[in-house]
């Protein structure tokens, strides 16, 4: 075999031999495979399904991660309400959930009763433009135009420091490659979560850093090559439903039941996957839009039932994005979580007088804006032009 490596090299060196790669790569930051030795926690970790700390698997927790896309209106804030009432995780610290909050039709003071409450506030874009080729070819500057520019308007008008604003998703999970993390790592972004995987449902995939090559298959092209220091991707570990079609979504799911209990068996056996298995962290990826979509909402019943059912569960902890990331950077066994002294998350005392705004976005369409400003911005805030100062 050693003859044919010469002839590898030559092929290799050779430029104008097209490569899988997108035209962004640079030869310099190129990913490596993982090297396990030189990688280490708190701020490496190579992709695997081994748990991080070598903590052993009947010792683990099982962390849920409950997020929901896209805008927080009047309409379906009192879902979030209502699923995540008076919930404690086994520490008996308050559950926390993570919201991808994409601009229009966005009510900042509702957003901003979500991350008082110890919710993870994570960006979904501005414009969520429908075209997914907007996404796929995005360049850095667009990113940049919908994902830190979003940090800014958030946090002005949610009244949110932009350090809590931690976490992204691509709309429609439509990966950018290598843009994207430069995006990510330039405006110091914790994670991202939409990087799908069917390859790794049982054993799952764990949380890693991107400083080396990722082992996750790329569905959604294109995926990053380059090396990324401090950026940490929450893989997506697909369902599968009643029919053995994966999901990246929950509600993108096709052939689920149509009962409430039935609906809720389907959810613990995709929950026992993780929960007998290595306990990658499992993901119940939602729009609310998915709990009114049937009569008398079944599926919402199914839901709150099911958290229930992890309730009753002493080493299953519903969390946010940022706080499985710092469990993976820190890991501990149930027993030292739920020993005393305990420190829960921080929640932050409401500070928001919601104003409403009417306001005319890009010149032409009249928008209302509900947010925490003292005063109403000149237009409504969009692309280019987040705070609505112009
Ligand atoms: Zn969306």
């Amino acid at each position: 075999m050693h003859a044919f490596i010469p002839l590898l090299v030559l092929i290799v060196n050779v430029g104008a031999v097209p490569t899988p790669f997108d035209e962004d790569v640079n030869v310099t930051t190129f990913a490596p495979p993982c090297n396990i030795t030189a990688c280490q926690l708190p701020n490496c970790l190579c992709s695997s399904t081994s748990i991080p700390g070598n903590i052993p698997v009947n010792n683990t927790p099982q962390f849920v991660l409950l997020t929901f896309d896209d805008a927080i209106t009047i309409g379906n804030i009192n879902y979030y309400r209502e699923a995540m009432k008076n919930r404690l995780n086994p520490n008996n610290c308050t559950i926390s959930a993570t919201f991808f909050i994409s601009h229009e039709y966005t009510d900042y003071s509702l957003v901003h009763e979500l991350h008082s409450n110890g919710h993870d506030i994570s960006l979904h874009s501005i414009t969520h433009e429908p075209l997914t080729t907007y996404w796929k070819d995005a360049t850095i500057d667009t990113l940049n135009r919908e994902f830190a520019d979003q940090k800014l308007l958030v946090s002005k008008f949610a009244n949110i420091p932009t350090a809590d604003l931690k976490g992204i998703r691509m709309p429609f999970l439509q990966m950018a490659g290598n843009n994207q993390f430069e995006m990510l790592k330039a405006n110091n972004f914790v994670y991202d979560l939409s990087w799908t995987t069917r390859q790794y449902i049982k054993p799952g995939l764990w949380p890693y850093t991107m400083e080396y090559l990722s082992i996750q298959e790329c569905l959604i092209p294109p995926c990053p090559t380059n090396s990324y220091s401090n950026v940490w991707v929450i893989p997506m570990i697909n369902w599968e439903d009643m029919s053995g079609t994966v999901c990246s979504m929950v509600d993108a799911c096709v052939h689920i039941p149509n009962t409430s209990d039935e609906l809720l068996d389907w959810m613990k056996r995709e929950f026992n996957k993780q929960y007998t298995g290595n306990r990658a962290p499992l993901g119940f990826y939602v729009h609310a839009a998915w709990f009114v979509a049937v009569a008398d909402e079944i599926r919402f019943d199914a839901y709150k039932k099911f958290l229930n059912y992890l309730g009753t569960l002493k080493d299953v902890f519903i969390v946010s994005g940022s706080q499985v990331i710092e469990w993976v950077k820190n890991p501990k066994t149930v027993a030292q979580m739920t020993a005393a002294p305990i420190t829960c998350h921080k929640t932050n005392p409401l500070n928001c007088n919601p104003k409403a705004c009417r306001l005319i976005k890009e010149g032409i369409i009249d928008r209302w804006m509900t947010s925490c400003a003292t005063e109403c911005p000149h237009s409504y805030p969009w692309l280019g032009n987040p705070l609505g100062d112009k």
